[in-house]
């Protein structure tokens, strides 16, 4: 069985063939600038030689059938005939509260997928546009969408509403609906199976901290708690985003500086962060080579972001009463020796104990980096959200047959 996982955006596309017999990967790549001018595709076959081909790829039927044309290329190819991909699963950025897991694309399912577009305009769209390119160049081949906020869904409601007039979450379903859950249900879940113990009796906090950042409460599985809300804004210091603020903030801003709403959205969005403290760069790697030299913005940077962080772990394990486990994972949490020394460094009250030389080993598995006293397991964890959604995809193909 082989499946073709997509994650589409708005002028990129990013995919990923399966054979998931051993669930190992056949090809990867990335279609960039879809849209304009020269579109680059970048085709990484497993075994064989990386290919880049810059062409005009004006909209996402034209970028999956040069997709399909590379996997199935006599040179650079891994598939004779593209009837060998057997589903397609795809990456989609919000599910409401009526997705609750992953689900097979159905004219209702992408019906639901478009009234999500209010919530996630930036990222629902260019998902339907994948989905439906996909439709065009494999018809007749099962999809399965899988989405960012699905895992969350197990949040009570004393958790997920704000607390504010509840007739805006009834006519307009403001609530709390938490991000990258494919990520945190793939790394708590491993970390169980690392362990080797049983997922239902374990407190684990995973924290996916990457461009975006957010943690999760992983209590027997579930999620009971997230730190993204509405929108991906809430929550964590982040590369760009401010996470979070006093929402009087936004309007007193708006009034003082004469801003409209999509202005005061980019400046949360695009403009705060590790990159508006900084004023250099989100990039952790830039933050911490400030940081080490003793530049000032860049420390405080990133003691403004370690302390955000570690807060948040105290309010999970207080959520949880208590915690066993502790993952880091994406960019920074997979990479940032700093990060997860500093964070832990301040975990003691709850018995947290690194060793250094483990922290700094680097490898692409999962890894404990905690000591044998240590009350909490700390764990880093490679996130796999496309083995994820592939995983699904199989599961729930195979379910409908
Ligand atoms: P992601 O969104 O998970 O792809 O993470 C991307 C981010 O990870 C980058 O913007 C960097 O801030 C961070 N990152 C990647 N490598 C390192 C590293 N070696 N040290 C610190 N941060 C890193």
């Amino acid at each position: 069985m082989k499946v073709l996982v997509i994650n589409a955006g708005s002028s990129s596309l990013k995919y990923q063939l399966y054979d998931m017999t051993d669930e190992s990967v056949l090809a990867k790549g990335l279609v960039e600038r879809i849209g304009m001018d020269s579109s680059i595709l970048t085709h990484k076959p497993t075994g064989k030689e990386e290919v880049t081909e810059v062409s005009e790829i004006l909209e996402h039927t034209t970028a999956i059938r040069k997709v399909l044309e590379k996997l199935t290329d006599k040179e650079h190819g891994v598939l004779n005939s593209v009837e060998e991909i057997d589903a397609v699963g795809h990456r989609v950025v919000h599910g409401g509260e009526y997705f609750k897991g992953s689900a097979l694309v159905t004219p209702e399912a992408k019906a639901e997928i478009r009234r999500l577009f209010d919530l996630a305009p930036l990222h629902n769209p260019p998902a339907i546009m994948g989905i439906t390119a996909a439709e065009v160049n494999m018809p007749g081949v099962p999809q399965v969408v899988a989405f960012d906020t699905a895992f969350h869904q197990t949040m009570e409601e004393k958790v997920y509403l704000y607390p504010i007039p509840k007739v805006l979450y009834k006519k307009h379903r403001v609530r709390r609906y938490g991000a990258h859950g494919t990520s945190h249900q793939y790394v708590s879940r491993i970390a169980a199976e690392y362990l080797n113990r049983p997922i239902e009796d374990m407190k684990i906090i995973t924290c996916h901290i990457g461009n975006g950042a957010s943690l999760t409460a992983v209590k027997g599985g579930i999620s009971v708690d997230t730190s993204m809300g509405l929108t991906p804004l809430e929550g964590l210091m982040m590369g760009t985003r401010s996470g979070d603020l006093d929402p009087t903030v936004v309007t007193f801003v708006m009034n003082k500086e004469d801003l409209s709403i999509s202005e005061v959205n980019s400046m949360l969005n695009k403009h705060s962060g590790l990159l508006a403290i900084s004023g250099s760069s989100s990039d952790m790697r830039d933050i911490t080579d400030g940081w080490e030299a003793g530049q000032p913005n860049e420390t405080l940077a990133f003691e403004m972001y370690e302390y955000r962080l570690r807060k948040y772990i105290g309010a999970y394990a207080a959520a949880m009463d208590g915690v066993d486990c502790i993952v880091f994972t994406a960019g920074v949490g997979e990479n940032s020796i700093v990060v997860r020394e500093n964070v832990c460094k301040h975990l003691t009250y709850l018995g947290v104990e690194i060793d250094p030389e483990l922290n700094k080993i680097r490898s692409g598995d999962p890894r404990r980096i905690s000591t044998p006293n240590s009350k909490v397991e700390v764990l880093v964890i490679p996130t796999n959200e496309e083995l994820m959604i592939a995983r699904d995809t199989l599961r729930i193909v195979q379910e409908a047959k």
